[in-house]
């Protein structure tokens, strides 16, 4: 059976340079995987061409067998693949609740995700509901990110590093969600630059450098010195 999400080769462009140079990826259902790798190593622009937001040859990337390399954002979005992006990109001028409702736009899945489900999996955001997004913190601000990726009901979740800039004990508090968001039926892709947690949650782990997988396997079959040099090449 084809895997849930596939990149064959993954190759992409930033007008005549080149970001990815033949990138192959899996992802299973109920699976979490990470990508780690150092600044600029390609991870934000694999997820990014997953997303849609790059456009793609049409047989780089597959969703269930069905070649969705080049569609355009809102297509992937509507088959069940939400990104959740570096940075947060929420809308400044909209309160939380509104934020998290722009990701019921173009819903086409039913699922287990609503207002009241995501504001049980990250109660402090439920209390701020009607505040500007902005008036919230970094780590509150990341929750109605996820959230409002969740309310799509997406099979796959793409997470740009969630933990730029943030504490750990709020990185902690955003981690803990994810084994209820998998319980809940999505396989996750995590963009990681701390490799001691994505060694710690993720199924498998991707590793990358100048725009391509050094190194990939289950944590327990790689070894440390094997992905100090797949994160930051040989000496
Ligand atoms: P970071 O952790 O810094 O986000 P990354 O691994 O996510 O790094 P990318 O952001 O995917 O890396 O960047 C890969 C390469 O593409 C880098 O050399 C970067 O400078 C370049 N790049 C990224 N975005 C653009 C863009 N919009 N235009 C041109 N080049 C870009």
């Amino acid at each position: 059976m084809a895997p849930l999400l596939e990149t064959r080769g993954l190759r992409a462009s930033y007008g005549d340079f080149q970001a990815l140079f033949g990138v192959d990826l899996t992802l299973d259902a109920g699976e979490m995987i990470a990508v780690i790798g150092a600044n600029g190593a390609g991870k934000s622009t694999l997820m990014r061409s997953i997303a849609g937001t790059i456009r793609n040859a049409p047989n780089d990337i597959l969703h269930r067998g069905t070649e969705i390399g080049a569609l355009p954002a809102p297509d992937v979005m509507a088959r069940g693949i939400a990104l959740v992006p570096e940075g947060r990109k929420l809308f400044p001028s909209l309160t939380v609740e509104e934020n998290l409702l722009v990701g019921t736009y173009g819903r086409k899945i039913d699922g287990p995700w609503s207002l009241g489900t995501v504001y049980d999996l990250f109660p402090v955001i439920a209390e701020r509901r009607n505040y500007p997004a902005t008036a919230l913190s970094g780590g509150q601000q990341q929750m109605v990110a996820i959230g409002r990726a969740l309310m799509s009901n997406p099979e796959v979740l793409l997470c740009d590093e969630l933990s730029l800039g943030l504490a750990p004990i709020v990185i902690r508090d955003i981690y803990a969600a994810f084994p209820r968001i998998r319980i809940a039926g999505a396989a996750i892709v995590i963009v990681e630059q701390d490799i001691a947690q994505a060694l710690k949650v993720a199924d498998r782990v991707y590793c990358m450098m100048e725009g391509r997988v050094t190194l990939s396997g289950r944590p327990s079959d790689l070894d440390r010195s094997a992905i100090h040099a797949a994160y930051f090449g040989a000496e």
